[in-house]
């Protein structure tokens, strides 16, 4: 990114990928944010306005859609200041206010013990599953934190540092955002451990100290050999290993730098399929592969959805270099992930914000991320639990513990949907009140107002505290009105 973040230069680079947009709209979204946040300061010392602008300025360098770039630049408002959602939406139209709803949603980041951080952990689980681009945002505001965390105090810093590393970077890697997740990584790990952080870097560059001049030759070697082969290149260029990535091999391989053989890379882009296996041949020609170095993660993608042809040869000075090979599509994948639906060029293909597939892999990712948590001695065993997603017909998302039933959900969204309930649709079929939900169900509970309670049997069923502790209170109650029912026949009238 350039030196200082402008909206000229932000214009600029979103009207290049998109010149049909509303650039205007941005501009307004701009003067809005600015005009809002006016008198602010950042703890750098600088207008707060500059910290929105350059989370922008990160989202538009993966040519996202403009109205994610415009959510980004009006994200802190109704946090920080006191104009409000409703302005924004009446200004902005309802898309981009519930995206800023979202993040505001997830809010600060304050520590007040491990329940509030585990509580908030799981509002993001939710926020995410409601609109994955509210997390593509916070991402960007975070790396923009990341960036300037230097004017922070020391505890900040290392807290704000872990929470990236621990949480926020395992979630882009599991979303397949591997550009976010590396510079996650690299931004934190100095903050978390300053020693290694040094050490790895000097490991880094000592290993490619010279380096330069004999990888330039062996991508010119290969760029020839496949223009004579009629391959067309879409690009190729050198890539370093991220430092933290080079850290947790070294951590692997026994600290042994000599096992490290993909610190530097030389990724090529090509059309086709068929063209990345061409490729794959011709390199083995012009130099020996490493045995046990290729591997094909096209017709056996990486759990994250990873493609690519990896394979490392050696070159004709006996050192070795790893070569990536991929299409265009590939590559949108593997640098955004999700964020690639998106992004464009993807010929205008977008899925919508809510999408039950994606709930699927949250709800293992929570899983992952609390189960990581409970490494910690002090957290509660029973926040652990794993978790699904439902949703109300409106879209809404909830979260539940796992085979919970429609009464639990009817009394998460409010005492009396769970006191009158009296039939549960699942998908738009009825149900049984004792069904399990499973992840991704939309449910639609069915209300008797002359209902007079929940009924004892349910108690056999319910599955979260909320739901019995209401079920046991109303009969608790029940039965003293009964009683005082009685006292009232029995005693006297005066
Ligand atoms: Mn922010």
């Amino acid at each position: 990114m350039e030196e200082k973040p402008t909206i000229d230069s932000l214009i600029k680079k979103v009207k290049e990928y998109d010149p049909q947009t509303d650039l205007e709209m941005i501009r307004l979204a701009y003067d809005f944010a600015a005009e809002a946040h006016k008198g602010q300061i950042r703890k750098s010392g600088e207008p707060y306005i500059i910290h929105p602008l350059a989370t922008a300025h990160i989202l538009a360098d993966m040519r996202i859609d403009p109205l994610i770039v415009i959510t980004a630049l009006l994200h802190d408002v109704p946090e920080d200041t006191t104009v409000t959602l409703e302005e924004i939406e009446k200004n902005f139209g309802s898309e981009i206010a519930s995206m800023v709803r979202g993040i505001t949603k997830l809010g600060k980041l304050k520590y007040r013990g491990v329940e509030r951080y585990i509580e908030n952990l799981r509002k993001m689980f939710v926020a995410m599953a409601e609109d994955i681009r509210v997390m593509i945002i916070k991402f960007a505001d975070r790396i923009h934190n990341l960036q300037t965390l230097d004017s922070l105090p020391p505890q900040k810093q290392y807290r704000i540092a872990l929470e990236s590393l621990e949480i926020y970077a395992p979630i882009a890697n599991r979303l397949g955002m591997s550009e976010f997740k590396g510079q996650l990584e690299d931004l934190s790990f100095q903050y978390i451990y300053p020693k290694e952080y040094e050490r790895t870097k000097k490991i880094r560059d000592e290993k490619l100290k010279g380096k330069e001049t004999y990888l330039k030759s062996i991508q010119q070697i290969a760029e020839q050999e496949l223009k004579e082969a009629n391959i067309q290149i879409i690009s190729i260029d050198g890539r370093n290993k991220k430092l933290y990535s080079i850290y947790q091999k070294l951590l692997r391989k026994e600290n042994d730098a000599a096992q490290i053989y993909d610190l530097a890379a030389i990724r090529i882009v090509v059309p086709t399929i068929a063209d990345c296996y061409a490729v794959l041949g011709i390199l083995h020609k012009i130099w020996k592969p490493l045995k046990g170095r290729i591997k094909d993660y096209i017709s056996q993608p990486k759990p994250n959805g990873y493609q690519s042809l990896h394979t490392t040869i050696f070159s004709d000075s006996g050192e070795t270099i790893e070569f990536q090979i991929r299409t265009p599509e590939m590559h949108d994948d593997a640098e955004y992930g999700i964020a690639a639906h998106w992004h464009y060029d993807e010929q205008g293909s977008r899925l919508p914000s809510k999408d039950v597939r994606w709930t699927k892999e949250l709800a293992i990712i929570q899983k992952e991320i609390l189960n990581r948590l409970s490494d910690l001695d002090e957290i509660k065993i029973d926040f652990l639990q794993s978790r699904i997603f439902v949703f109300t017909p409106k879209g809404d998302v909830v979260d539940l513990p796992e085979n919970a039933t429609p009464v639990d959900f009817a009394y998460h969204i409010h005492t009396e949907v769970g006191n009158k309930c009296n039939g549960a649709k699942i998908n738009d079929q009825m149900v049984s009140l004792d069904t399990e939900l499973k992840n991704g169900d939309v449910v639609d509970i069915i209300i008797d107002k002359t209902r007079k309670g929940p009924s004892q049997d349910w108690l056999k069923f319910v599955k979260t505290h909320t739901a019995k502790n209401h079920i046991e209170n109303y009969l608790k109650n029940q039965q003293q009105s009964k009683i005082t029912d009685w006292f009232k026949y029995v005693l006297p009238k005066k």
